[in-house]
């Protein structure tokens, strides 16, 4: 029964170091997991800004260099003489605009307008064309037309009954001559195009104007991206499928940043799919965390089984070492330390649970170990002992206190007259021969009983008493049974049958 108790706690502990174990394990996966997926996302992110700000520089930069371009022709002496007649000499459309920014350059329209978008000038793909052509693409720009207006209006100073612009202080770290910032520049959809569109008013070199020219000419240029350049963008910045689209035509799973400043879902981004250098990230460190993972619920499996079985055995013989030290090595039975602790806790309530004590002693039992042997002795011990305790069975507890003496409390369910029956019973038990290596072996047993609370409520008194009464029936010739109460009148028996 002890047995089994330990064994059911020691199976519900071992249960909880694998519990243990597996919940490390799962700790150990998630956290990896965890790492892993933190990595991959960090790696995206920083991924994604990293080319989304190389996307945006590569676009401000074609943009600055349209920008160039066009200052060519816009801050020049000779265009804005040219521009004193409200047009340019067919030499000047054929160097200039053809020869150049077309030819060399691809600007795709070169268009001059006043600041209400009248049109003096229009060159589509390197040919003069009518103003009114030129005139429909500035509906996609009058923005543009007008804040390069108001960006020349703010610059612009009176000077000497004339005009001029301001300039910017001269800075050595700049690149650039410190020329007023009057253009103003876009990228614009222009004939189905991605284009590049950059607006300013034609000045004189030197920034003076004179009072007749103050109202300015604006020079608008378009220069579209081409399927080369874009090629060439993708190049220089490792990216993949660069287009320009309305926002809301993007594919899933693109980058994208706007190409001008307009949110809008009809509005055109320049959009690419991105590197996401988190699934480099993933597949280059996915094998090694596989590894790690297993390697520590291979761990933790190994710890579990090991700690499992040591802690197992551990409980194992705990239990046992507990059962020895209140139990009889040879016959199973209680020993005198697991009798007392019975006696105690009937004794305890002995007042609402009567009970009786029985000192057994078997009568000639050395004579079987001396005629026998003493491994006959034994087998007489053990086949006697579980005799008593299948007649005693749920009624009481059967110790051996040691050599051929046993004691059993039999609890308040058994009556006295049941007392002295199971006792009568016990004698003849006793004589029924044992069986050992084909010969009949044969003792008797004297029983003295005394019980509780009459015959005493403490272990030193009631248990003397049973002794005694013991020794009475071994004195009185043995195989029979004596209460306590027949002490009394055994003290007043003559000497020779005391001395029997
Ligand atoms: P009595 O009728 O007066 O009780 O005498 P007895 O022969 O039964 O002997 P007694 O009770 O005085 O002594 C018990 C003997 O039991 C003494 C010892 O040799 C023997 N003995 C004690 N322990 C063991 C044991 O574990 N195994 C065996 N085989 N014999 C034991
Ligand atoms: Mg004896």
């Amino acid at each position: 029964m002890a047995a089994k108790v330990a064994k059911r706690k020691s199976g519900k502990a071992v249960l909880g170091i694998h519990a243990a174990c597996t919940l490390v394990a799962f700790l150990i996966v998630a956290s990896l997991a965890f790492v892993l997926d933190r990595s991959v996302t960090e790696a995206d992110r920083f991924g994604l800004t990293a080319e989304r700000k190389l996307v945006e520089s590569e676009m401000q930069h074609q943009v600055d260099a349209v920008v160039q371009y066009q200052a060519q022709l816009s801050y020049w002496d000779n265009s804005f003489v040219q521009l004193a007649n409200r047009t340019f000499t067919d030499a000047f459309v054929r160097q200039e605009l053809t020869g150049w920014l077309w030819r060399d350059f691809g600007f795709s329209w070169m268009i001059f307008a006043d600041a209400s978008s009248r049109t003096l000038l229009a060159v589509e793909n390197g040919q003069k064309v009518d103003p009114d052509v030129g005139a429909r693409t500035l509906k996609w720009v009058d923005d543009l037309i007008e804040k390069a207006n108001s960006l020349y209006e703010t610059t612009l100073v009176a000077k000497g009954g004339g005009w001029a612009l301001r300039s910017t202080e001269p800075d050595k770290d700049a690149l650039a001559a410190p020329l007023p910032n009057i253009h103003a520049a876009d990228l614009r959809m222009i004939d189905g195009k991605m284009s590049i569109v950059v607006v300013q008013a034609v000045v004189p070199r030197t920034l003076d104007i004179p009072a007749s020219r103050r109202r300015p000419v604006f020079m608008i240029t378009v220069k579209p991206f081409t399927g080369r350049m874009v090629r060439d963008m993708e190049d220089r910045l490792g990216i993949y499928n660069l287009g320009f689209a309305p926002l809301r035509e993007v594919p899933k799973g693109s980058i994208q940043v706007a190409v001008s400043d307009c949110f809008q879902p009809a509005c055109m981004v320049a959009a690419w799919t991105p590197r996401a250098p988190g699934s480099f990230v993933r597949s280059e460190t996915l094998p090694s965390v596989i590894v790690i993972a297993m390697l520590g619920a291979l761990i933790m499996a190994f710890i579990a089984a090991r700690f499992g079985a040591v802690f197992s055995a551990l409980q194992t013989s705990e239990a046992e070492n507990r059962h020895l030290a209140k139990h009889d090595r040879l016959t199973g039975l209680l020993n005198r330390s697991g009798f007392d602790d019975v006696l105690h806790a009937s004794l305890a309530k002995v007042t609402e649970r009567p009970f009786s004590l029985l000192c057994l002693d078997l009568d000639k039992f050395k004579a079987v170990n001396d005629t026998h042997g003493h491994p006959a002795g034994d087998a007489v011990l053990k086949t006697l002992a579980s005799r008593f305790a299948a007649s005693v069975a749920d009624r009481g507890a059967v110790a051996r206190l040691g050599g051929d003496e046993f004691v059993i409390i039999l609890d308040h369910t058994v009556s006295r007259p049941e007392v002295m029956a199971l006792a009568d019973a016990l004698l003849i038990e006793t004589q029924v021969p044992v069986p050992f290596e084909g010969q009949s072996l044969r003792v008797g047993s004297s029983i003295g009983v005394a019980f509780a609370p009459e015959h005493g409520k403490i272990a030193r008194e009631i248990v003397p008493l049973a002794d005694q009464a013991l020794y009475l029936a071994k004195r009185r010739g043995r195989s029979r049974v004596q209460t306590a109460d027949d002490l009394a009148v055994a003290d007043h028996l003559p000497q020779n049958e005391q001395a029997a």
